[in-house]
């Protein structure tokens, strides 16, 4: 049983790797982005207050994250581990964490910001699960239709030059530096590079397992 951190910049794979990795590691992925997408779907005033925030591309107060995150983690089985993904999001997130889970390691994704931008400039999302295409690298078997469930593919509103821009800066100000926080803490790290845009993801998830086995986590 393992419980992970998945670190990385926006477009740098966290969710379509966590997705892979959660059957092999048996562990559930907590997905804030998906999660706070289903919220957004309704029409309630916390729908609209999240939507206020993802649409420009800025972190959700911590309270409602922190209150979203507790709740998601009363639904992981006992036994079973989880793959964190856009959780924690600055220190406060990070510190609220340590008083209800602990985390055996973190899954650091580093990638540049050209291939950030070519990413997410072409990514599409299934409608309906949530899966992540891309219409230039990683292509699903059909036009703009999910492979897994058969929904329509659809591309996320905040993946506009300038919402994607106000990401990246907001992940550089609040978010890298937790990775000094674990540093300190000596939570163990995998550290997975992409240095091109050909990188598919099976050659990651591959890597990252070798890491996890080294660590004897996998
Ligand atoms: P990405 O990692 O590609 O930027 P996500 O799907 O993980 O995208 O998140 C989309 C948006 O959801 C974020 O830009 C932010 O507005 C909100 N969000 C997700 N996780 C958090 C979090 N832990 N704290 C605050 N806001 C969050
Ligand atoms: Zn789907």
């Amino acid at each position: 049983m393992v419980n992970a951190i998945i670190f990385g910049a926006p477009g740098s794979g966290k969710g379509t790797y966590a997705s892979r990795l959660q059957s092999k590691l048996g562990a559930d992925v907590i997905a804030m982005g998906d999660i706070f997408r289903e919220i957004m779907k309704e029409n309630t005033s916390l729908g609209r207050k999240v939507k206020g925030y993802v649409e420009k591309g800025l972190l959700v107060p911590d309270d409602v994250v922190v209150e979203v995150l507790k709740q998601r983690l009363t639904k992981i089985p006992k036994g079973k581990g989880f793959i964190l993904d856009g959780y924690p999001r600055n220190l406060n997130q990070a510190k609220a964490l340590e008083g209800l889970d602990k985390i055996d390691v973190i899954i650091q994704l580093t990638v540049p910001a050209w291939i950030i931008i070519e990413r997410l400039s072409a990514r599409r999302i299934c409608k309906n699960c949530g899966e992540v295409y891309n219409i230039r690298y990683l292509k699903p078997k059909v036009d703009m239709i999910c492979d897994k469930c058969g929904g329509p593919l659809c591309q996320r509103p905040d993946d506009t030059p300038e919402v994607i821009k106000k990401r990246i800066e907001v992940y550089e100000q609040q978010t890298q530096p937790i990775l000094q926080y674990y540093k300190e803490k000596n939570v163990p790290f995998i550290r997975f590079k992409t240095e091109s845009l050909e990188t598919t993801p099976e050659r990651a998830v591959e890597e990252i397992l070798k890491g996890l086995k080294k660590l004897k986590l996998a």
